[in-house]
């Protein structure tokens, strides 16, 4: 049946999203015969989900506030547009009681469930409460309305360490922590409640015992506006840092026939106790045990639907907006199946290096060659609102795209997952792209070793320092030179002719750590030692590396493409630098992944140990959101100094090393841009 003809017609859906999710809305739309409008800040006038709509209405300034968040330019647009129906995405406005309101007195419809289910589970605390009262199991815990601090901590004392703080209002793993021992609880609670407040404007907090490996499996709900409800089974998403999700699989792994149907029935019966219409996600805490308590409700789609797709073979948004406009499910649950195994790995610009610090820049190279790669298009979907030559900003999540693959059962999928990503060309900014392979190769993976902790138990196999031979750092000392080399040329226009090496000392050395060492001792540094013999003939330098001597030379090639000749060898890599707060950032690439050094000349006299940094600059722009420390107070190396926020989330600046902060540059509120020196400090001897 067409939608045209549907009880409540629609010929044309308003996308009040950006970024993949409205480029993967837009696509049903379009192939339902709909008409699709796209909304943009200024920041995204270019942007992919622009270019691919039929429309598009600017809503404002970058800020999300001003643009994205401003409901009252979204349903201005939607009357510009004649839009009959506005879907919300994921994020932004998709679970904000006020705009379905507005969408309901502005005749729009709105493709997500009654503003008052998402009241209902807007709030976790009180959503807690209801869900409890329907007999639903919970996490033992408190969601009181009594909210203050010494309250709070005599519950979290009550309720045993670890516990986990938890923002009423809060979503996407923000305004959230872990609070491990009584005397920590203070300072996590100004934190969350600050993080909170910034980012959903209420800083009511619930606790609740904090579990310490279970599992993370969500189940998707579809209801109509009929009454039925079904389940579209489960999904896993154990793997998560700072709390959110980075790989997502379908089926759960190891889930009984009966436990799928126990969780899918209390599912159902959740989104039925609040009156629910359309997609909504409840999530569980799965223990060790099979026990399952309810975490809470999403009244929107999630970012990892399209595992439940790949296994259901049905459309979701295609569900969401037949039922929008008042027709049936178009399935009951008996004519549901699964068939084969899905997983979605979110490709996000960020440092896993650096405690996964959000990164911005320039796409060079954004792309996924299935073909060359051996790759079965029915099988690899690359969900992304961004191509090569896209700017990534700090205004907005990190997440880039989304690879989901498809496999006849879970080895299967998984195998093609680590080819997917293998494949996926990504240049320009910083990515979690080979994180991701390592996870998706990591042996407790491929055993479904799963609980929500699985990065931090696994930290040291997946962040191990990879054994480097002396080829790979005299490559990484060519490339510094080669740096180097520029800089002198950019100081003096007139000496390019000659070169820097006219006036290079006879040898110069480089020091290259790898990120994993870089708080280590000495002893992790690799020192290479570079002499270019004189007369130079062939450009040749002459590399030392403790024992070995290697002659080599680099010669650029296109883009960020350089040859490297080492001892006759030739290979050709990806070359870049980046300037990092923890130094100056060198990251080699060729097929089997990237390579990440901090590199820094040294003087000609060694002082024999490593010198602190005298300053803190920012790792990205953002805004200041406190400062922790006076200037002159003694610190431990380690204490945290000042807090950040940028791409909506806290960043916490620590000391470099034992000493005092001589001073900040900037005061709380202030915005920063990235390099900028936001402290001195001074280590102690
Ligand atoms: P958000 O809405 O911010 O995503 P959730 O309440 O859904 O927050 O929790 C996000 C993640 O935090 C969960 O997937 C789980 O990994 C972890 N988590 C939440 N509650 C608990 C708990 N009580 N014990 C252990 N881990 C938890």
């Amino acid at each position: 049946m067409s939608l045209a003809n549907a009880p409540k017609p629609l010929a044309t859906v308003l996308v009040a999203n950006r970024g993949e999710i409205a480029c993967r809305v837009i696509r049903t739309a379009r192939r339902l015969g709909l008409k699709s409008v796209a909304v943009y800040s200024d920041a995204d006038a270019d942007a992919r989900h622009v270019r691919e709509a039929d429309e598009a209405v600017r809503l404002g300034p970058a800020p999300a506030r001003e643009s994205y968040l401003a409901i009252d330019a979204v349903i201005e647009a939607a009357r510009r547009t004649n839009t009959d129906a506005i879907h919300p995405g994921y994020g932004f406005l998709s679970e904000n009681a006020a705009f379905v309101a507005a969408c309901e007195e502005a005749g729009i419809v709105f493709v997500g469930p009654p503003a008052s289910a998402i009241a209902a589970m807007g709030d976790k605390s009180a959503a807690k409460a209801r869900m409890e009262s329907a007999g639903v199991p919970l996490v033992p815990g408190y969601h009181g309305d009594e909210q203050a601090d010494e309250h709070l901590k005599a519950e979290a004392d009550r309720i045993g360490y670890p516990a986990l703080l938890k923002a009423s209002a809060g979503g996407g793993g923000k305004g959230m922590r872990v609070v491990e021992r009584s005397e920590d609880f203070q300072a996590a609670l100004d934190g969350c409640r600050r993080e909170s407040k910034a980012a959903f404007g209420d800083d009511r907090m619930l606790i609740e015992k904090y579990l310490t490996q279970p599992r993370h499996v969500e189940v998707q709900v579809f209801c109509d506006s009929q009454g039925n409800g079904v389940y579209l089974f489960e999904r896993d998403c154990s793997v998560q840092r700072r709390h959110q999700k980075v790989l997502e699989e379908a089926p759960a792994p190891g889930m009984s026939d009966a436990l799928r149907r126990e969780m899918g029935e209390a599912a159902v019966r959740a989104a039925k106790e609040i009156g629910y219409v359309g997609a909504g996600t409840v999530e569980f805490l799965l223990d060790a045990d099979g026990r399952f308590y309810f975490m809470e409700m999403n009244t929107r789609l999630q970012v990892e639907h399209p595992v439940t797709e790949m296994i259901t073979g049905e459309d979701l948004v295609e569900w969401q907006l037949r039922v929008a406009a008042g027709l049936p499910l178009p399935k009951a649950q008996d004519d549901l199946t699964i068939s084969g195994h899905a997983f979605e790995a979110r490709l996000y610009a960020e440092d896993p290096e650096q405690d996964f610090l959000p990164a911005t820049g320039t796409l060079e190279r954004f792309g996924l060659d299935l073909a060359g790669a051996g790759l079965d298009a029915e099988r690899v979907r690359l969900d992304s609102g961004v191509e090569a030559g896209d700017a990534v900003s700090m205004h907005y999540d990190p997440m880039l795209a989304k690879l989901i693959v498809h496999g006849d059962d879970r080895d299967q999928a998984l195998a093609t997952l680590n080819r997917a990503l293998s494949a996926l060309d990504v240049a320009g900014v910083i990515t979690n792209r080979a994180f991701l392979q390592r996870l998706a190769s990591h042996p407790a993976f491929k055993q479904a070793e799963l609980d929500t902790r699985f990065i931090e138990h696994h930290h040291d196999s997946l962040f191990a320092a990879p054994r480097l031979d002396a080829q790979a750092y005299a490559a990484a000392a060519l490339v510094a030179i080669d740096r180097l080399q520029d800089e002198a040329n950019a100081d003096s226009p007139w000496a390019r002719r000659d070169g820097w090496r006219l006036n290079a000392p006879a040898a110069i050395r480089i020091a290259l750590t790898h990120p994993a060492h870089a708080s280590d001792d000495a002893d992790s540094v690799a020192i290479v030692t570079v002499r270019a013999e004189q007369p130079m003939t062939n450009n040749d330098w002459h590399l030392h590396i403790g024992d070995d001597t290697l002659s080599g030379c680099l010669q650029r090639l296109d883009g960020d493409a350089v040859a490297i000749t080492l001892d006759g060898h030739r290979r050709r890599l990806l070359a870049r630098t980046e300037r990092t707060t923890h130094g100056d950032t060198l990251i080699l690439g060729d097929a089997q992944g990237e390579t990440r050094l901090f590199w820094r000349r040294l003087d000609a006299v060694d002082h024999g140990h490593h010198e602190v940094d005298a300053t803190l600059t920012a790792p990205m722009h953002g805004t200041v959101v406190a400062l922790l420390v006076e200037p002159g107070q003694t610190v431990e190396k380690g204490t945290p100094l000042m807090v950040m926020e940028a791409m909506k989330m806290e960043h916490t600046l620590n000391a470099p090393a034992d000493g005092h902060v001589e001073s900040f540059h900037f005061q709380a509120g202030d915005t920063v841009g990235q390099g900028d020196v936001l402290v001195e400090f001074a280590p102690s001897e």
